[in-house]
């Protein structure tokens, strides 16, 4: 497996990285709650896969960056596991999940029942069939611009106030019917928590999202 460094644009990592559809680099994987956005609140079998050249340097799973370090795991067994659990719903996020060619993972997903939502920074365009696909953009490392379109969710991370300019650039992008969230990055939240209010008292096309699984203690 041929791996970059993070934050470079070496665009083969994602086809390097996929030795096969079959198996794909793991992180980690667990049923929690989804602590944000749109669907906060949800009980959701979390995949995370192994591998990130986002660079963001508020990143809080930073070890997820190497792909190397994490086991290949095949599609099967994610997918037996995910639904061993009793979810409805798996959420593939990473690291970076538009790395690789995800379509026979959504397939596989979908086949056993599940409801796949993908958490992307839309670095490289979306493989797979996803039944929701949220959109982080990262200011690292622009989104490809076919994933704004397929984006049902735009979710910004809110680091400091010029944040919000940066929001309504990519809101333009995305489709009428995506749902727009502010979200305070967490060392940050003191801080911006209020602006974030203020900011969507007046645009109340934009919702507050918060990271409730921190508040909760769950992963
Ligand atoms: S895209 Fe996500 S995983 Fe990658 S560096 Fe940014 S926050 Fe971390």
């Amino acid at each position: 497996m041929t791996m970059s460094n993070p934050g470079s644009n070496d665009t083969t990592l994602k086809v390097d990285t996929a030795i096969s559809n079959q198996l794909l680099p793991l992180m980690e994987d667990f049923y929690t709650i989804q602590g944000e956005g749109f669907y906060q609140g949800h009980a959701a079998y979390f995949i995370r896969l192994g591998g990130c050249d986002v660079g963001c340097v508020w990143c809080d799973v930073k070890e997820s960056w190497d792909a190397t370090l994490h086991p290949l795991v095949s599609i099967e067994e994610m997918t037996n596991r995910a639904k061993s659990s009793g979810t409805e719903l798996v959420v593939v996020t990473g690291g970076e999940p538009t790395l690789y060619n995800l379509s026979d993972l959504t397939t596989s997903l979908k086949n056993s029942g599940l409801t796949t939502n993908i958490e992307t920074s839309g670095a490289y365009p979306i493989t797979g069939s996803w039944n929701w696909v949220c959109l982080s953009p990262k200011k690292f490392k622009a989104p490809h611009n076919s994933v704004y379109e397929a984006a049902d969710e735009l979710k910004i991370i809110v680091y400091n106030r010029s944040d919000f300019e940066w929001a309504e650039e990519h809101a333009s992008k995305v489709k009428s019917t995506c749902e727009l969230f502010l979200q305070p990055e967490w060392s940050k939240e003191k801080e911006m928590i209020p602006q974030i209010i203020d900011y969507v008292k007046l645009n109340p096309r934009w919702k507050v999202s918060l990271q409730i699984h921190k508040y909760m203690n769950i992963p």
